[in-house]
């Protein structure tokens, strides 16, 4: 037997290596380059991606296990390659959480069985790397499942900030001491930053030489973490020093700090070198020391236990009509100041500036900004899915789409009852990009006024018919009732002038 391990799962204590005593059998890894050629993703995605298989590669060596790490063009190549050199029996691997990647691992083997003539096939196992199975959400859910009633399903069974059967505070949420705005005074700590060792510098070189990357010319120096004990240590200094002031401003943009109190533990989350589990505990353990407070802590374990586990399953159930999902029919191109980050809307270049200089950008500005901009424009949601998907260092199938095209871009209800569309009242209000930005936040038309205005309640209005009848929106189509026919024609001749620019690169 081979125990194959993927990219994303780079977890020596989970699945089916778990199992397995070093050197007892082999463990196989493919660097396949096919998989960075399928999309102009980000250069420090695929250094991220690369270089922690590496040095996960290197942690097995030491611990004595028998490595074959293949460097091939396709999956198909570096398995057979493995195959004519160790003819196992079968393969084991965990199921990838992404639609129909399991499958398709099972194709490969066949077809490089097929070509070696080594009588091998792919066994897929369950993937441990989330905290709640499939089996047991199925089990849970009902037809509908609601966000809410899953996160307070999911404290109760693991028992994470309870107190008895009951939530610890007496409260399941604490989003109102949270969403503040912080004054100018209020500093964020700089987040560590990870030294390129030689491992990772040659993969730098590697990707440079080799794959078209998008924004290299915009892009500072690799940052993120690429081994466990890395992540580790973003871990505790998340921990230390910015959980206990991450509730209060988990909703805000400001101009001084790109990643305020964000964790940025997604990119090691998603690869496996940190387990959700941990990340939860350590949290847990800063509130019960005193260390950290409630509503900070309760807003940290609400991402990962709640929304994290939610948009996995949710993806699961819903694919594969939810990657084309796209109940607001629309089918505008992304513009082309998502590419170059060059606009004059402020937001919208700080925003876009973030992505092509690090791969990141906190959920605000992915939800508030970035994809509320596209919808409200009405961008074709699978090309914004897409462009996340390259963008981002932390983004697969199955954690952008939901997040894109449910949350994001509300082209499927499976995620919220609502779209997550506002005016620039909301950016003007959690951020400061609107002291500075050429486009007056107060106006909605006119060639001064903020886009996001005009676009917003031209938006409402086109969408009226699905949107009314959520039920959900009573307060915004009472505000649009209340305008007249004029106000109507002027907003929908800004919104018209909005996407002309957008399109012409005028933005
Ligand atoms: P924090 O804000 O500090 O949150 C802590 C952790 O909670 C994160 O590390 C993450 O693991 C988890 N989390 C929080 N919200 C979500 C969520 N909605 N879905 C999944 N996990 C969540 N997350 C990704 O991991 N990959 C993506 O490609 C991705 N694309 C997104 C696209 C859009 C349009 C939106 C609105 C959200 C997206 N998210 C994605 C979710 C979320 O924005 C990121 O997980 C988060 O910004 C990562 O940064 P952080 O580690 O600093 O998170």
């Amino acid at each position: 037997m081979t125990v194959w391990v993927l990219g994303d799962q780079l977890a020596a204590d989970a699945g089916p290596l778990a199992d397995v005593e070093p050197g007892e059998e082999a463990v196989l890894l493919v660097e396949a380059r096919e998989f960075a050629r399928k999309l102009p993703y980000h250069p420090h995605k695929l250094v991220l991606v690369f270089s922690a298989m590496r040095h996960f590669r290197d942690r097995l060596r030491e611990a004595g296990h028998e490595v074959d790490y293949r460097r091939a063009e396709t999956f198909r190549d570096g398995v057979a390659e493995h195959l004519a050199g160790h003819a196992p029996d079968r393969l084991v691997a965990m199921r990838p959480p992404s639609h129909g990647a399991g499958e398709r691992l099972g194709d490969v083997v066949a077809e490089a069985a097929a070509g070696t003539g080594v009588d091998a096939e792919l066994t897929i196992v369950g993937n441990d790397l989330f905290v709640c199975s499939p089996d047991a959400f199925d089990e849970w859910a009902g037809d509908e499942p609601v966000h809410e009633q899953f996160y307070r399903w999911q404290r109760r069974r693991t028992g994470y900030l309870l107190d008895g059967d009951e939530p610890e505070g007496g409260e399941w949420n604490f989003d109102d001491e949270n969403r503040e705005f912080p004054r100018p005074e209020v500093g964020f700590p700089d987040p560590p930053t990870f030294e390129p060792d030689e491992t990772t510098r040659e993969v730098i070189d590697w990707v440079t030489e080799t794959f078209d990357t998008w924004a290299d010319d915009a892009a500072e120096p690799f940052r993120w973490p690429v081994t466990r004990e890395a992540a580790l240590e973003a871990l505790d200094a998340f921990v230390a020093d910015r959980l206990p002031t991450f509730g209060p401003y988990q909703d805000a943009m400001v101009e001084r700090s790109w990643s305020l109190n964000h964790a940025l533990l997604s990119p090691a989350l998603n690869l496996g070198l940190l387990r959700p589990e941990e990340c939860i505990e350590a949290a847990i353990d800063a509130y019960e020391a005193g260390d950290a407070p409630l509503p900070s802590v309760e807003g940290f374990v609400r991402q990962l236990l709640g929304w994290r586990e939610f948009t996995r399953h949710v993806y699961r159930r819903e694919m594969p009509a939810m990657a084309d999902a796209n109940q607001l029919d629309h089918d505008r191109a992304l513009p082309d100041a998502y590419w170059t980050g060059e606009t004059e809307m402020r937001c919208l270049e700080a925003c876009v500036g973030h992505v092509r200089k690090r791969g990141y950008a906190h959920h605000i500005e992915r939800l508030m900004v970035l994809s509320n901009f596209a919808t409200l424009l009405g961008v074709d949601p699978a090309e914004l899915n897409r462009w996340f998907h390259f963008g981002f260092v932390d983004a697969y199938h199955w954690v952008t789409t939901p997040n894109v095209v449910g949350m994001g871009s509300f082209a499927t209800g499976a995620m919220s009852t609502k779209p997550y569309v506002s005016s620039a009242n909301y950016v003007e209000k959690m951020s400061d990009h609107c002291d500075d930005c050429r486009y007056d936040h107060d106006e909605t038309t006119g060639a001064n006024a903020c886009p996001f205005n005009a676009l917003y309640w031209e938006f409402l209005d086109r969408h009226e018919e699905q949107l009314r009848a959520t039920g959900r929106m009573g307060l915004v189509y009472h505000h649009l009732d209340n305008k007249d026919e004029d106000e109507l024609a002027a907003i929908h001749e800004r919104a018209a002038a909005v996407r002309g620019a957008a399109d012409d690169g005028s933005l």
